[in-house]
């Protein structure tokens, strides 16, 4: 591990400044438990608590570390310091840092000069955007500049799982199958309470009517649903809480309770529990999917490790990270069996017993998970009049003042993206440019 660590990080912060002590001030202290935050420069929230959470997938991290770009150093003039414009450099500098600093907290203007707008200009630093928006712009561009790396293949082989679209043809009996590569799973909130339940309308599907199917050539009604085909190491799921009304012709926060589960199986929803329960044939439309029918059991099981909190409104609001940072070798092997065959799989499941941190901004405490997941990330359904349910779950005028001036931000808080690490963990495959293949590793 220090060999590791001089090899990999060490030039990525050399010229970290280590605090001074003997000028050292409460306000100015160093990290604390071990982590260091990431400073807001203004309405960054979204993107340094998604960063915090890609940070802790230890797989991603340490690979990540690893790929460098050869390119010469690109620099440029930004608000009176000289910056290197490269994201990936920037990327592996931020996690350097994140690594090794002393500091209570790394300023993130060089990665958000480095990470740019459409229009090329650097991020705009007072402007709120979605977490989820980041994340699909973040990993579409670094994907592009690990193609050069050792590193090609590293966000697929630890974000990337296949959701399979189904056409099933209510007249013949046939089935058109789509796969669709996915780095996050979109689940909706609204009318769902909860990821099992939203699965299970999403597997269930909907009819659509007189639709010409390309196999019998008739109008006829098929089912549209979608199955979950192969899934990845690290499964990032979004919630479906910032939606467009139709009402409001504005996008509108949902905050009504969702729940998730620590220990999540999703075999119930996948394409070959699916196919095997209901025998249909897989390849109807000339794909062959047979490798989906052997997904093995064990790679549907995860545990939550992460929860991108948001709290507050479309328009309005802030977001934070819960992370467990009981990761990667201080983790528990869940397959691992001893001298019995008794495996650490409940003790691994049992994510409550790890030491989680809330990531908020610069600041990073201790987080309850115990006590607190269920008031800070299953959201409630808040607007419930007396009597009955509330029509919308959008936030009323009068809520929006009191929200706006509080300044206290508890309206809408839940859970906006959520975290799992696989039970069983797929290889990755780096390129190893001396031997000019590329080699497996874990
Ligand atoms: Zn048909």
């Amino acid at each position: 591990m220090a060999e590791y660590l001089e090899q990999y990080i060490l030039p990525l912060i050399k010229d970290v400044e280590r605090p001074k002590k003997w000028k050292h001030q409460p306000s100015a202290r160093g990290r604390v438990h071990a982590h260091c935050g990431l400073v807001n420069l203004g309405c960054i929230c979204y993107m340094i608590s998604m960063l915090q959470q890609f940070f802790l997938v230890p797989q991603f991290r340490y690979q990540l570390l690893k790929a460098e770009d050869d390119t010469p150093e690109n620099l440029a003039e930004y608000k009176g310091d000289l910056i290197d414009d490269n994201l990936l450099r920037q990327l592996r500098r931020l996690f350097g840092y994140l690594e090794l600093s002393e500091r209570q907290a790394y300023d993130p203007k060089p990665f958000c000069f480095a990470f740019k707008e459409f229009d090329g200009s650097p991020t705009k630093i007072g402007e709120q955007k979605d977490s989820q928006e980041f994340l699909n712009i973040f990993f579409d561009r670094l994907e592009t500049q690990l193609k050069p790396t050792s590193q090609r293949h590293l966000l697929r082989d630890v974000f990337a799982g296949n959701q399979c679209t189904q056409l099933i043809c209510q007249s013949c009996g046939k089935v058109k199958n789509r796969i669709e590569l996915f780095y996050n799973l979109s689940l909706q909130v609204k009318g769902s309470t909860g990821i099992y339940d939203s699965l299970s309308k999403m597997a269930k599907g909907q009819t659509i009517e007189d639709y010409n199917c390309d196999f019998c050539k008739e109008r006829v009604n098929v089912i549209r649903r979608s199955l979950l085909a192969d899934m990845p190491n690290t499964l990032i799921v979004h919630l479906q809480r910032i939606v467009f009304s139709f009402d409001t012709l504005q996008n509108d926060k949902v905050n009504a309770r969702f729940e998730f589960p620590s220990l999540l199986n999703l075999k119930d929803y996948s394409f070959k529990e699916r196919m095997t329960k209901e025998q249909l044939g897989a390849e109807d439309d000339g794909e062959d999917l047979s490798s989906l029918m052997n997904v093995d059991d064990d790679d549907y099981i995860y545990r939550l490790v992460g929860v991108n909190v948001h709290v507050g409104t479309a328009d309005h609001g802030h977001y934070y990270s819960l992370i467990d940072i009981q990761r990667g070798a201080a983790e528990l092997d869940p397959n691992a069996a001893d001298e019995e065959g008794k495996t650490k799989f409940k003790e691994w499941s049992d994510v409550s017993k790890d030491s989680w941190k809330v990531f908020d901004d610069s600041v990073v405490r201790a987080f309850f998970f115990d006590k607190d997941l269920k008031a800070e990330a299953f959201g409630e359904a808040s607007g419930e009049a007396e009597g009955g349910e509330r029509k919308s779950d959008a936030m009323t005028d009068a809520e929006l003042a009191s929200f706006l001036t509080s300044g206290a931000q508890t309206y809408g808080k839940s859970a906006y993206m959520l975290v799992y690490e696989r039970k069983s963990k797929k290889n990755l495959h780096e390129i190893s440019f001396e031997a000019d293949k590329e080699v497996d590793t874990k």
